[in-house]
């Protein structure tokens, strides 16, 4: 690829996230297991896209090559234009904590700590102050002004998963990845969480890629993506349940069960 120096400034048509020929193999000889097998996707700025796939199809392997949270085989990642194998682990550390939002399943809070605590934690890594504007925004749209002071334990599940989209967006990251967010929840408590992540893209203009077993959850997105055996094999936009159900379905039909 070439390039003009200096680089421009401002590069509308990057895409948040883009993987090029990722592949990530685990094991070696006899057991060896390609998680992910030359994957091409973008997952586009201010856009919420669902990541569905049946189990050990490689949705979190993907979700953490391209986070930075684990290596690659071969291919490319860049996030906001960064590749990140050109990272050292330093870059690659300071590049998670600002520009890379992440929601696991199981929550990971430190106990120790208050919601608030929580949220401005990898702020405070990176030794930046949270902008104070930002951060009221991004509390205030997960309802969780009046809860700052309460630890992880004096939280309902819910609760704790907003403190977790909180900290995902208080640096006002390029990119949020979120690994099967309501995976843990109760429908109604699943629900606020999948209207704080559209309302995260729709109002404040961030871009979110979420893994997702549940066609009604993959419905608040923008954009579908399918993986099967570690290859992206099919997209759908502007998802309703049906929609999504119906291509679930048609995949069953060809014995490439979801
Ligand atoms: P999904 O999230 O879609 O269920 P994963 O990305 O977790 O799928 O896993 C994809 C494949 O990679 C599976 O075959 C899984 O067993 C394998 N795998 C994932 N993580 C590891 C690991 N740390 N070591 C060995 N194999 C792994
Ligand atoms: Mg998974």
């Amino acid at each position: 690829m070439s390039q003009t120096y200096p680089f421009p400034a401002a590069r509308p048509a990057e895409p948040a996230a883009r993987a090029a020929g990722l592949s990530k193999l685990y094991g070696r000889g006899d057991t060896q297991v390609a998680a992910l097998d030359s994957v091409d996707v973008e997952f586009g700025r201010g856009r919420f896209t669902a990541v569905m796939g049946p189990s050990g199809s490689g949705k979190s392997t993907l979700m953490h090559c391209m986070a930075g949270l684990d290596s690659v085989s071969s291919g490319s990642v860049r996030v906001g234009g960064i590749e990140l194998s050109a990272l050292n682990d330093r870059e690659l550390t300071e590049l998670r904590r600002e520009k890379i939002g992440f929601v696991f399943q199981g929550f990971n809070l430190l106990p120790t700590l208050t919601a608030l605590e929580n949220i401005t934690l990898p702020l405070r890594l990176a030794g930046r102050q949270p902008d104070a504007a930002w951060l009221d925004t991004v509390v205030a749209s997960v309802g969780l002004a009046d809860r700052l002071g309460h630890r992880p334990s004096q939280l309902s599940g819910g609760q704790q998963q907003r403190v977790a989209v909180a900290r995902a967006l208080a640096s006002r990251p390029e990119i949020v990845f979120a690994d099967e967010p309501t995976g843990n929840l109760d429908s109604r408590s699943g629900a606020e969480i999948l209207g704080f992540l559209r309302d995260s893209v729709r109002e404040l203009g961030q871009s979110v890629v979420m893994v997702t077993h549940d066609p009604v959850a993959a419905s608040y997105a923008d954009r579908v993506v399918f993986l099967a055996d570690g290859r992206l094999v099919d997209e759908l936009y502007e998802p309703t349940s049906g929609t999504v159900l119906d291509r679930m379905l048609a995949f069953e039909a060809e014995g490439r069960v979801l």
